[in-house]
C-alpha cells in the first residue's frame, strides 16, 4: 500500500473548469472532463480521474482503459460505496491501473482497502505516512484477519521444522561450498532480497563463503526492499552490489508509454522488464562464471522442475541451493537464525518484485499470484530465470 500526501504534488487539476481540458501529464480530471477529452488525449500522457462514489463503474464501458489512476472518494469513513466500486473495477470491469482511496480514510480501513484492490491512500492533512504504515503493520499482524486480504500466517504454521530439515540445510551448504570452490572470485548470488535470497545470504555470510552478493535496483522497488541493503551491510558486513537500469532508457520508455505501461499489454510489460531487469542483469553477470539464485520447486508449477544446478543459456553455472526447500523450511531457518527479512512478507506478499507489479495475495492464492496479477498467462515470470539445459551429474 502506498501513501500520498494530502496535496499530491504530482497531480494537477485543469484550471477554469474546462469541459474538455487540453492534455497535460498527470492531469486529475473529473469523469465528465475525461469523457469530453479522452478521444483527443494522446497515448502515453498519463491521466488520473476522480470518480464520485455514486457512479456505476460497470456502465463505463472502455472509458477507463487508458486511465492510469482512479481516485475513489470516501466522503465519510462510514460511507463504504467506494469499496464496492473498487471491487467491481477489479473483478468485473478488469481495470488494471492504480486505485487510490481519498477523503475521510482512517487507519482502521487500511486492511479492507487492500482487500478490495486499492493500491494507495491519499492521506488527510492531519495524518502522517509513518502512522499509517505503523497501523497497517499492526492490523496485518494482530487484528481483523477475517477481513484483510493478507493471509496472515501464524508464525508456528509458517515456520516449523519438518523431517529432513537439517539434511536439506547441510546439502545446500555443501552445494554452496562446491560452487564457491569451483568458481573462485567469479561467482555471485543474484538476490531479489526476498526471503529465500536472505536465507542464502545468511548461509554465505555465516560460513564465510567467497561469493559476491548483488541485486537489481530496478528503480521501482518498495522502500522495504531497498532497506534490506543497509540491513545486510550492518548484519553481515556484506556490501550488496546494486545494478540499476540505464536512466535514459527508463526516461524514454516512461515518456513514450507512461508510468504504468506494463499494465497495458504483455509486450510493454516485457519491454519494461527488459530494460529494468534483463539489461542490468547482463551487467551483473558480466565477468562471472556462475550465479546463485533462490528459486524453489514449490513456488509455482513453472518452477517445479528446478534442479540444484544447471548451465544457463550463456554457459554459466547456475545454482539453486534452496530448490528442494519448502516454505516452512525457509521460515524455520529465518526464525532459528534470526535472518532479517522484508516486512512485506508479513503483509501477504509471498513474492516481492517491483511495486507497481506486486500485490498481496489472498488466502489460498498461488505463491506468484500477486505478480503481474492482471495477466492471464499463469507463468508470471520476467525472463531472468528462463530454463536452460541440465548439467551432467
Ligand atoms: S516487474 Fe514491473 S516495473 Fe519491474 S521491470 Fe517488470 S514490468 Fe517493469
Amino acid at each position: 500500500m502506498q501513501f500520498v500526501p494530502a496535496q499530491d504534488p504530482l497531480l494537477r487539476s485543469p484550471t477554469g473548469g474546462e469541459a474538455a481540458p487540453s492534455p497535460h501529464a498527470n492531469a486529475l480530471l473529473t469523469l465528465a472532463q475525461w469523457q469530453a477529452a479522452c478521444d483527443g488525449w494522446p497515448r502515453g500522457v498519463p491521466v488520473a480521474v476522480a470518480l464520485e462514489n455514486t457512479v456505476d463503474v460497470t456502465a463505463l464501458g472502455t472509458l477507463l482503459e487508458r486511465v492510469d489512476l482512479l481516485v475513489l472518494q470516501f466522503p465519510k469513513w462510514t460511507d463504504g460505496r467506494a469499496y464496492s466500486q473498487a471491487r467491481l473495477l477489479r473483478s468485473r470491469v478488469g481495470y488494471r491501473g492504480r486505485l487510490r482511496a481519498a477523503g475521510d480514510v482512517i487507519v482502521d480501513m487500511l486492511p479492507l482497502l487492500q482487500r478490495n484492490g486499492f493500491d494507495e491512500v491519499q492521506l488527510r492533512a492531519d495524518q502522517s505516512e509513518a502512522q499509517a504504515r505503523k497501523a497497517l503493520h499492526y492490523f496485518a499482524g494482530h487484528y481483523q484477519d477475517d477481513v484483510t486480504r493478507t493471509p496472515v500466517k501464524d508464525d508456528a504454521v509458517r515456520a516449523h521444522r519438518t523431517p529432513g530439515f537439517e539434511q536439506r540445510v547441510a546439502q545446500s551448504l555443501q552445494l554452496l561450498h562446491q560452487a564457491a570452490q569451483a568458481h573462485p572470485g567469479r561467482i555471485v548470488q543474484a538476490t531479489s532480497l526476498g526471503v529465500e535470497g536472505m536465507v542464502i545470504t545468511d548461509l554465505i555470510a555465516r560460513h564465510g563463503l567467497p561469493v559476491a552478493v548483488a541485486t537489481l535496483d530496478t528503480g521501482a522497488l518498495h522502500a522495504e526492499t531497498l532497506a534490506l541493503i543497509p540491513a545486510i551491510a550492518q548484519r553481515y558486513g556484506i556490501r550488496v552490489e546494486r545494478f540499476a537500469p540505464r536512466p535514459l532508457d527508463v526516461q524514454r520508455f516512461v515518456q513514450e508509454h507512461g508510468p504504468l505501461a506494463m499494465r497495458r499489454s504483455v509486450e510493454l510489460r516485457h519491454a519494461c522488464c527488459a530494460l529494468r531487469k534483463l539489461e542490468p542483469m547482463r551487467r551483473l553477470l558480466q565477468g562471472r562464471d556462475a550465479w546463485i539464485t533462490g528459486l524453489r520447486r514449490d513456488q509455482s508449477e513453472h518452477r517445479a522442475q528446478v534442479p540444484l544446478h544447471e548451465t544457463d543459456h550463456d554457459g554459466r553455472a547456475k545454482y539453486y541451493p534452496l530448490a528442494h526447500w519448502s516454505d516452512a523450511d525457509v521460515w524455520h531457518y529465518v526464525r532459528v537464525h534470526e535472518v532479517p527479512y522484508n516486512p512485506l512478507h508479513d503483509q501477504g506478499f509471498p513474492s516481492i518484485g517491483c511495486q507497481p507489479c506486486t500485490r498481496a495475495v489472498a488466502p489460498g492464492e498461488d505463491f506468484r499470484a500477486g505478480r503481474w496479477w492482471w495477466e492471464q498467462d499463469g507463468r508470471r515470470e520476467c525472463g531472468l530465470h528462463s530454463r536452460p539445459q541440465p548439467l551432467a551429474a
